[in-house]
């Protein structure tokens, strides 16, 4: 089982994530496990302050290292304490962080924790990058308002690729080319959008070398 240790200061905007679907479906078979975790609970003061203003002046705020160290240090020793030797890496999402992709998607099922540290404001004090994370990731080329939904993206990602995640049936076909479902023809206006002839052949070779042309 992998879990995924989720650390934001809006766990709100997971719970339908989490509890729809195939994550669910994964969770409740035990094959995936996510913990949402309320950035705010490893603040001491009464404001549960987790950000402050940036050291030479500019816009925004910056969120502050000492409740992120908190929140990692506690989730990563809980989970050595239960189970030692338990392989656990730290994952910092930034816009400048090194792109995700599928292959690191792949290597990462191998692990038994992953801790997600979710940005909000003008971002985190480069301190978490360069003493805390294992990894800083990108989802991709765009700046999102936090790291919400980049977390997201690399849950689903991993989680596909946990063998038992995706029923078989699901999973035998893999779905990079171009598909298609009925109708045949679909009618709009004066256009007649067909589905290519060879789909509906049953020539399974030639469905193979046309899909191959279509990834
Ligand atoms: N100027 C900031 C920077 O370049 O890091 C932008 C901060 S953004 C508004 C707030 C947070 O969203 C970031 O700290 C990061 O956690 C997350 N984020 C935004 N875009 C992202 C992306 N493309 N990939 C991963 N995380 C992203």
């Amino acid at each position: 089982m992998i879990q995924f240790d989720v650390v934001t200061i809006f766990p709100e905007i997971f719970k339908g994530f989490v509890s729809e679907s195939l994550l669910a479906r994964g969770q409740k078979k035990k094959i995936i496990k996510i913990s949402l975790h309320d950035l705010r609970k490893w603040t001491t003061d009464k404001h549960k302050t987790v950000d402050d203003k940036p050291y030479g002046g500019g816009v925004g705020m910056v969120m502050k290292i000492e409740p992120i160290f908190k929140a990692v240090k506690e989730l990563n020793q809980e989970s050595r304490i239960k189970n030692q030797g338990k392989k656990t890496r730290v994952v910092l999402f930034s816009p400048r962080g090194k792109k995700f992709n599928q292959e690191m998607a792949k290597k990462w099922t191998k692990l038994d924790q992953l801790i997600f540290v979710c940005g909000r404001y003008e971002g985190v004090d480069e301190r978490v990058a360069d003493y805390i994370a294992d990894e800083v990731i990108s989802v991709g080329d765009y700046v999102l308002n936090g790291g919400e939904v980049a977390a997201m993206a690399v849950i689903e990602s991993v989680s596909r690729m946990v063998p038992g995640f995706i029923a078989k049936k699901e999973s035998a076909q893999k779905s990079d080319h171009a598909q298609y479902t009925r109708p045949e023809v679909f009618i709009v206006g004066k256009k007649r959008l067909k589905v290519p002839k060879v789909l509906l052949s049953g020539d399974h070779k030639k469905i193979e070398e046309w899909r191959k042309k279509h990834l």
